[in-house]
């Protein structure tokens, strides 16, 4: 910069200040232009502005008379009118030495007479000036017409307060918003070099959020976060900004770094929420958990700190772990997460990533292959082979999964008729998600496709399991209903791990149970667990289901399973998963008796 452009003393603040208000490059604003014209014709002057001073520009928010938007800093008349709370003036720029050579008054607009009101903030700082200028020399202003400048830039700051709250407010709190935060922070790093320690209180879950506001309406959830953010503002230190960054959470920023002190905030913090908020007389207990994390200028510059904040509040909570540091390695298995996702959409589309593979289930009676369990296999060009054990969770977290079972669908049946046009006639077994049976589409297609196909519905099945069982719906009880109906037959996968209960299995319409792998295994080994799988095998049967032991890796555990009345087996020592072609190889080899 030039070393002859004056600086106030606050000049670092200043700066900060103006970035924080986003004054720089601001939206046209109808308020500012009003203000301008009103100076303009109270005052009889070709040219009034509203001038915000930048480190090295000055820029005009609104302007009348002028047609540049800015000017280099070191040009700046209302440079001057920031030294002092002041109003300046400058009765004829061509008798002043400091402004007599300036280019604005040289050449255009030529500039003679100015007065400049500093746009001063609640401390002090000058962010600019709203001025009046004219092209003819003039004498100075009377107190009166000083005091109406002073007026016209006070209002111009109110307006400038306005439009930051209405950006960075969160109404329903009054505290600062997300934006603000992120704002805050790139202005933090802006000048400094040192880590800042980030809390974010996470005081309900979101889905318990929800259940209050379907219950007790937006007013009284809106009324329990006021009470919440009192209570928080009343054990920390009253300076503190604190900001909404998403319904149930509130952040802080603490420069002290110093881990004691901040320890012990975090403990009265969650002392203070241990007693139940009691809103509108009905108690709610809280559950906090507070996210903690330490960010430096690097990791400020990507956007993504906000999502790591919120996690590591998030499984504060949910692990009633009270306070947790932001952990790297759980932050990695997010962002596996989100990049499978990613890809996954991409795989669908993708002819060459997805495929199925094929697990035989026998009958251990006699030792024959009817059926087969049609089971996902991703290979992506760059992550190599991703198991359904990882990516199928995930999908079922979001929308996805209804796609992917679609796929399934569509290659089981293909694979299927297939099979039977060269006289081969197994069923196929595919796995269904909880969501894919949330409305009509799924059994609506798998209708249309069978007919398509013109494959017999016998030819499929469908497991699901346990788990979907919990959120059984009417629309969901109707779907399997539909499906049954076809024909299929319905067996419930991984029974056993989930939340046993043989009284749903009285309204679902399944025929099959498939004894989860755990027990199978654990069968062996301890005489309770023994007892435990002997029982459910012989309630299932008394029940008429068909039973299936999943996992059968060794020739003990099959004859144990036989012997214990288990109709079909499946597992590693019979057949791993496989691709159709080496299916077909394997039913030719004639499997094993055992
Ligand atoms: P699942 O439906 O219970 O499938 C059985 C899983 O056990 C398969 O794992 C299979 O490879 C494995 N398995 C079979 N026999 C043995 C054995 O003897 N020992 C051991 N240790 N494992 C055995 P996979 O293919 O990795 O699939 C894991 C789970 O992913 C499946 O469990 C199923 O819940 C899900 N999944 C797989 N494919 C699909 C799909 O197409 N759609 C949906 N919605 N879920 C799928
Ligand atoms: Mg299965
Ligand atoms: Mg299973």
């Amino acid at each position: 910069m030039n070393n002859s452009v004056p600086i106030p003393a606050n000049e670092p603040e200043r700066i900060a200040e103006i970035q924080q208000l986003c004054l720089i490059n601001p939206e046209p604003d109808c308020a500012f232009d009003k203000i301008v014209t009103l100076a303009a014709e109270l005052f009889q002057v070709p040219i009034a502005l509203i001038s915000i001073i930048d480190a090295h520009r000055q820029w005009f928010s609104a302007s009348i008379g002028l047609t540049i938007s800015e000017t280099p800093r070191e040009h700046s008349f209302c440079n001057h009118a920031i030294l002092s709370d002041e109003l300046f003036m400058v009765s004829d720029a061509t008798q002043d030495s400091r402004f007599k050579d300036n280019p604005l008054v040289t050449g255009e607009p030529h500039i003679r007479f100015y007065a400049g009101a500093p746009l001063l903030t609640h401390q002090g700082l000058g962010l600019g000036s709203l001025c009046i200028i004219d092209t003819k020399p003039r004498p100075p202003l009377d107190d009166h017409q000083i005091r109406l400048l002073n007026h016209l830039a006070e209002l111009v700051m109110l307006r400038v307060e306005t439009l930051r709250n209405l950006n960075f407010v969160d109404l329903p709190t009054g505290l600062f918003n997300r934006p603000r935060l992120e704002r805050d922070i790139s202005v933090f790093f802006s000048d400094k070099d040192v880590p800042v320690t980030l809390v974010a209180v996470d005081v309900v879950a979101p889905r318990i959020l929800n259940d209050i506001v379907k219950a007790l309406g937006y007013t009284f959830s809106e009324r329990l976060m006021l009470l919440i953010r009192d209570r928080l503002q009343a054990v920390v230190p009253e300076n503190l900004k604190l900001y909404r960054i998403s319904p149930t959470r509130i952040a802080f920023m603490l420069a002290d770094t110093a881990t004691e002190a901040a320890e012990t905030l975090y403990r009265h913090i969650l002392e203070a929420f241990e007693a139940p908020l009691v809103c509108d007389t009905i108690p709610i207990q809280t559950q906090i958990g507070l996210g903690i994390l330490i960010l430096n200028r690097e990791k400020a510059c990507s956007t993504d700190w906000i999502r790591s904040l919120v996690s590591a509040a998030d499984d504060a909570r949910e692990n009633n772990a009270g306070w947790e540091m932001y952990s790297p390695r759980r932050d990695h298995a997010q962002q596996r997460a989100f990049r499978l996702l990613s890809a996954l959409t991409i795989a669908l589309q993708a002819d060459d990533q997805l495929r199925l593979y094929f697990q035989p289930k026998i009958e251990l009676a006699s030792s024959e292959c009817t059926s087969v369990e049609a089971l996902i296999r991703w290979r992506h060009p760059t992550l190599g082979d991703i198991s359904p054990g990882e990516f199928i969770p995930l999908a079922e977290k979001t929308f996805l999964i209804r796609s992917v079972s679609l796929w399934v669908l569509r290659a089981a049946i293909k694979q299927a008729k297939a099979w039977q046009q060269q006289g081969l006639n197994l069923t196929v077994a595919i796995n269904v998600s909880a969501a894919d049976l949330d409305d009509e589409m799924f059994t609506d297609t798998l209708t249309a496709l069978l007919k398509q196909h013109d494959l017999p519905a016998q030819r499929l099945e469908v497991e699901f399991t346990e788990g979907a069982l919990i959120r059984q719906t009417e629309v969901v009880q109707h779907q399997l209903e539909r499906i049954h109906n076809l024909g299929i037959v319905i067996a419930i996968d991984d029974f056993g791990t989930g939340y046993s209960n043989w009284s749903y299995l009285r309204d679902i319409p399944a025929s099959v149970v498939k004894l989860d792998q755990s027990f199978i295994r654990n069968a062996l080994r301890h005489e309770k667990d023994k007892r435990i799988v002997k029982a459910m095998i012989r309630l299932a049967k008394e029940m008429d289901y068909r039973v299936v032991a999943e996992g059968i890796e060794t020739e003990e555990t099959y004859k144990l399973m036989r012997n214990w009345g288990c109709d079909e087996g499946q597992g590693y020592l019979m057949a791993r998963p496989m691709p159709a072609i080496a299916l077909l190889e394997w039913l030719e080899s004639k499997p094993l008796q055992y």
